[in-house]
């Protein structure tokens, strides 16, 4: 790692959400819907809401390496987590005192999602009309403790007004101080809800809660503690009380209607090259991915009783789908080992007793393939084989188990869009980027709508016009092609890229959807490698780091259009889901929990500025808000991403980099729920995200552009 910044030293830390919880939740809203069970068989794959036990819960999760959808956030006191899980883990994670309060996504639920979106399309396109509009508009949008107000925000969404407030008290050591917060609103109407205790790294920071539906504008809130304390009265302030400027009449929006795979996506990157020829460069980023490409593999004998896996050496359209191995008995006695490869077949003859009697174990037969067809295939005793007499078994035929047909399974160019009047770094560049995570397919919805909108309306709007003139814009739509081919055609939940860097057993086939690296846990600052907390060695895990730093294609292309254009000022990781609004620092190490270094006041007032004016933007579309509470840096949202992309943005190359989480929970005033919506939610959902989050990238434009006039302006 290396870091050429300087900071200020870190300062307290500000915790935005943390979840140690110590006393239990008296009062809490009652917990998920008691009438729909969660049943999950156990071989099924779901993204599971899961209420956790306690913090040492979700620890363990994570240094275990488990698959997290999103960022673990506390609701009534408990930790929530979405975990990408099967009924047995589930089962297990139950019997250690978790609760399953929603199923967020079903396996299949993402194909089907994907074949429904383009039925629609279609559908529109063969009756002239265009994709729906977005959903629905909003309007705005004698005490022994002493209490202090630190945060109380309201905001309206979906024609429901919420109320979110932080209160700290004195009584820092008392686990059972019990915060409770009232509130009068502009009507005259009253109400209160508990607060939750919040500690980090065995430090209390404050008292908290998800935000709560209110009826009305609060005008005043105050907190009581069961030690006596009050606090003063305050006013709520409305959030995030910024308000990007009106679109004007004509402007053009909406350029999305179905989901897009990596093969649509290269596409429309083509026709928007085409037909905005003045305005766009298609840039090829540097390193080719491996492709949509496994290598052919399949059992030698039965892996319930001895058996090998054998795989080819090359990839499976290498010429070696189809392959066939098998061993055999000479019928002869004293025979040795042998291993011969004719016409596409592997034929390994075992050796003989005197008697005749096949001698070979698993091991050898192992070993001789390795050793005598070293450049074709390799061979692996299976988990529990090894010295076992290796069966007269196959022929097996070798196949890469890849499902997709119309994906090119040669080595894939990612490629960015630059859009802008002068793309000559003369301008502040701003920097989108989009599913790093295969099955985050909202993401490139977004990055695509906010590139499109800009070249459209730069013909029609003088504003965006402006905006184009002013700033120079890169957009990577899809950074893990690969992955997300395999997420559409072979298993939606895939996480990773497609290259497996596992060795011996963890090779076997049966762990086909575990393989691949975590393409933002694969960065240089404040990595795995550097100690860092949110990742992990295990080629198995979803959050697999790699062999080293920037040992992927796909995350050292995002570096290398950094590197090349140091205009770059400004940038957003654009991934799903949550509803999060993020920056540095992203991690920290697991000794002390302490972060990467903390950016300077005049950084941090920047980020948060900023973060206003975006989230305001997001507002704008569906009235979708994003939590005060989660919006602030990444390891204050309660997890740490080691090596992810945007430490090293910010760290070594001097980026303002965010991260933002589409896909905002949804409240569900039926059960008094925030809930989930998923990776592939059906398409009107990705639809809307894909709207409100591209006018958040069009303000992060006007955010870069201030900025540099700010900077001209200083000198
Ligand atoms: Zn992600």
């Amino acid at each position: 790692m290396i870091v050429r910044r300087r900071w200020t030293a870190a300062a307290t830390t500000v915790i935005l959400f943390s979840a140690v919880l110590s006393h239990p939740a008296s009062g809490a809203a009652a917990p998920a819907d008691p009438a729909a069970p969660i049943a999950l068989s156990a071989t099924e794959t779901a993204v599971v809401r899961v209420q956790l036990r306690d913090q040492a819960q979700l620890d363990r999760l994570v240094a275990t390496g488990a698959d997290l959808a999103n960022r673990p956030r506390a609701r009534d006191g408990r930790i929530l987590a979405d975990l990408v899980l099967n009924g047995s883990q589930l089962a297990e994670l139950t019997a250690q005192g978790a609760t399953a309060v929603q199923i967020v996504q079903r396996a299949g639920d993402g194909t089907r999602n994907h074949a429904d979106s383009v039925r629609a399309a279609q559908a529109r396109t063969a009756a002239g009309l265009r994709a729906p509009a977005a959903g629905q508009r909003t309007t705005a949008a004698t005490a022994v403790d002493t209490l202090q107000v630190q945060q109380a925000y309201w905001w309206t969404t979906g024609g429901q007004t919420f109320l979110q407030a932080q209160v700290a008290t004195t009584a820092t050591d008392d686990p059972d101080v019990e915060i409770t917060v009232s509130w009068r609103t502009a009507d005259g109407a009253t109400g209160s809800f508990p607060l939750y205790r919040f500690e980090d790294s065995g430090e209390y920071q404050y008292h908290y809660n998800l935000p709560q539906p209110v009826p009305n504008r609060p005008v005043q809130l105050s907190a009581t503690s069961s030690l006596g304390g009050v606090s003063r009265a305050v006013t709520p302030a409305l959030w995030p009380n910024a308000f990007p400027p009106p679109l004007p009449a004509g402007y053009q929006k909406d350029f999305i209607d179905a989901y897009l795979t990596p093969v649509d996506i290269q596409a429309r990157i083509k026709r928007l090259a085409r037909q905005y020829r003045d305005l766009v460069d298609v840039i090829d980023l540097p390193n080719k991915t491996q492709g949509y490409r496994r290598n052919a593999a399949g059992y030698l004998g039965d892996p319930a009783v001895a058996a090998l896996v054998v795989e080819s050496v090359r990839f499976g359209d290498q010429n070696m789908n189809g392959v066939q191995v098998r061993t055999v008995d000479p019928g002869r006695a004293n025979r040795p080992l042998t291993v011969g490869y004719r016409d596409r077949v592997l034929t390994v003859s075992l050796a003989t007793d005197t008697a005749g009697k096949t001698v070979s174990t698993t091991d050898e037969v192992a070993a001789a393939i390795n050793a005598r067809q070293p450049d074709r295939f390799r061979a692996i005793v299976e988990d529990g084989s090894a010295g076992l007499p290796m069966p007269v078994a196959g022929p097996t035929r070798l196949d890469d188990g890849l499902q997709g047909t119309e994906v090119p399974a040669r080595p894939w160019t990612v490629q960015a869009l630059r859009l802008g009047v002068h793309r000559d770094g003369s301008r502040v560049g701003v920097l989108a980027y989009s599913q790093e995570h295969a099955r985050e397919w909202a993401t490139p919805l977004v990055t695509l709508e906010f590139a499109e909108r800009m070249l459209a309306n730069a013909r029609t709007d003088p504003a965006t016009r402006e905006l184009l003139e002013q700033v120079d814009i890169f957009v990577i739509p899809t950074v893990n092609p690969d992955g997300a081919n395999y997420s559409f055609n072979d298993f939606n939940f895939q996480r990773k890229n497609l290259v497996n860097h596992c060795t011996g057993a963890a090779r076997d086939p049966k762990n086909r959807t575990s393989w691949g690296v975590d393409i933002n846990r694969n960065y240089t600052v404040g990595s795995y490698f550097d100690g860092y907390v949110g990742a992990s060695a295990n080629c198995l895990s979803g959050n697999y780091a790699g062999t080293a730093e920037l040992s992927e294609a796909e995350s050292g292309n995002v570096i290398a259009l950094a590197q090349d254009h140091p205009n770059i000022k400004f940038a957003m990781n654009v991934h799903s889901y949550g509803g999060y609004f993020m920056w540095p620092p992203g991690a920290y190490r697991a000794d002390g929990r302490v972060t990467l270094p903390r950016p300077s006041i005049d950084e941090s007032t920047l980020f948060l500025n900023s973060a206003r004016r975006i989230v305001g933007a997001i507002a704008q579309e569906r009235g979708t808000v994003t939590w005060p509470s989660q919006t602030g840096p990444v390891a204050d949202v309660l997890y740490s991403a080691a090596g992810n992309s945007a430490d090293q943005l910010y760290y070594e190359l001097g980026i303002f980099a965010w991260d933002f989480e589409v896909g905002n929970d949804r409240w569900n005033p039926a059960t008094n729920q925030w809930e989930g919506v998923g990776f592939q939610p059906p398409f009107d959902e990705a639809h809307g995200e894909s709207q409100e989050y591209a006018g958040g990238l069009v303000e992060m434009v006007r955010v870069a552009r201030d900025y540099a006039a700010a900077e001209a302006a200083a000198g």
